[in-house]
């Protein structure tokens, strides 16, 4: 199917405003008419405004060229293709509006055709604009997220992590950093099957979003180890926290293919009170680490806070 566009015809001559509109029905296009400059911008302005602008110069409120210059100046994931339809036909006008944000011009009277051509310039512009912006989103969503589980990747994740602090600061929040690791993993996946191996991961990562409040930070760090940071009133919660997902993991069903596989999770964690030094996340996660690390020392499906392993 054709990409379609909904147009806005602004001009406050309305006879001149009718036989646009009039025309652009003939070709299928869906307008909208505003009769001044601020009932144009409001009409940008919507949720969901019309993507392509056919702007008289003269008019109450703001101008054409105004309307432009306000337009150019919002931060748009998606910015209308505007044409200049006016009188105004010198090559200073016709460079100026092109200056000021348009992206074509069209002089009245206008012939009929070539009003007809540049309005599908527009739309196939639109188009493939909307591709791209489809493509930069699809791409940016791969960049930052794990594709087996849908949590944040590492790098996504530590990039966060700083903002994250960083309000911890301002808000005077305190923190609980841990970092967690699924027992035995090569094993379930030497026993089970390498799909069965994916079909836990997704499952845990399902299981920890769970476990955790929406604005709390939880990430895939590496192959089957998770980072997980909420904020927490005080080092003996945080632990109960843990505790609790901890246990929660040991008592799921995960299944695969009608099998319930057993699963435990090891955890290292540090409570944190955030300071101005944000460049202590690095510090905090190898604290988490090293706890981590005296889970599986201690036999595994443990919950080791840094400061009772130093
Ligand atoms: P430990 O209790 O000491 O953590 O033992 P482990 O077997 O979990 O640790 P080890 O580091 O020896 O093995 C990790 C395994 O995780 C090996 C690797 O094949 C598996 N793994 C990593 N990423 C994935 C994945 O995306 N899918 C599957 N199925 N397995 C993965
Ligand atoms: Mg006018
Ligand atoms: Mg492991
Ligand atoms: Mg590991």
């Amino acid at each position: 199917m054709a990409f379609s566009v909904r147009a806005l015809i602004a001009d406050d001559d309305k006879a001149s405003a009718k036989l646009v509109e009039v025309l652009l029905q003939k070709w299928g296009i869906e307008a909208v008419v505003a009769h001044d400059g601020l009932e144009a911008l409001e009409q940008v302005m919507q949720p969901e405004p019309p993507s392509l602008l056919i702007l008289d110069w003269e008019m109450p409120g703001y101008s054409g060229i105004e309307l432009c210059q306000k337009i150019r100046q919002i931060d748009m994931a998606n910015p209308p293709y505007i044409i200049i339809c006016t009188a105004r036909d010198s090559a200073e006008h016709i460079a100026e509006g092109l200056n000021q944000g348009a992206n074509d011009f069209v002089t009245k009277p206008f012939n009929t055709q070539v009003l007809r051509a540049r309005m599908e310039v527009g739309r196939r512009t639109l188009e493939l604009q909307a591709r791209l912006v489809d493509a930069m989103t699809r791409l940016d969503h791969l960049a930052s997220y794990d594709e087996l589980t849908g949590l944040l990747n590492r790098r996504a994740l530590f990039e966060r992590l700083h903002e994250d602090f960083s309000r911890a600061v301002r808000t005077e929040s305190r923190l609980c950093f841990s970092v967690c690791d699924i027992d035995w993993f090569k094993r379930i996946n030497d026993k089970y099957g390498h799909p069965a191996g994916d079909a836990i991961l997704r499952q845990l990562g399902e299981l920890l979003s769970q476990q955790l409040r929406p604005y709390d930070r939880i990430g895939r760090i590496g192959g089957e180890e998770f980072l997980l940071l909420f904020s927490v009133k005080d080092a003996g919660r945080a632990h109960k926290v843990l505790e609790r997902i901890r246990v929660e993991i040991e008592r799921f069903r995960f299944e695969f293919e009608g099998r319930v596989i057993p699963v435990t999770m090891s955890f290292g964690a540090t409570f944190v009170i955030p300071d101005e030094r944000v460049e202590r996340v690095e510090d905090y996660f190898s604290h988490a680490d090293q706890a981590l690390y005296q889970s599986k020392e201690k036999g595994r499906n443990l919950v080791t806070f840094f400061d009772n392993c130093v």
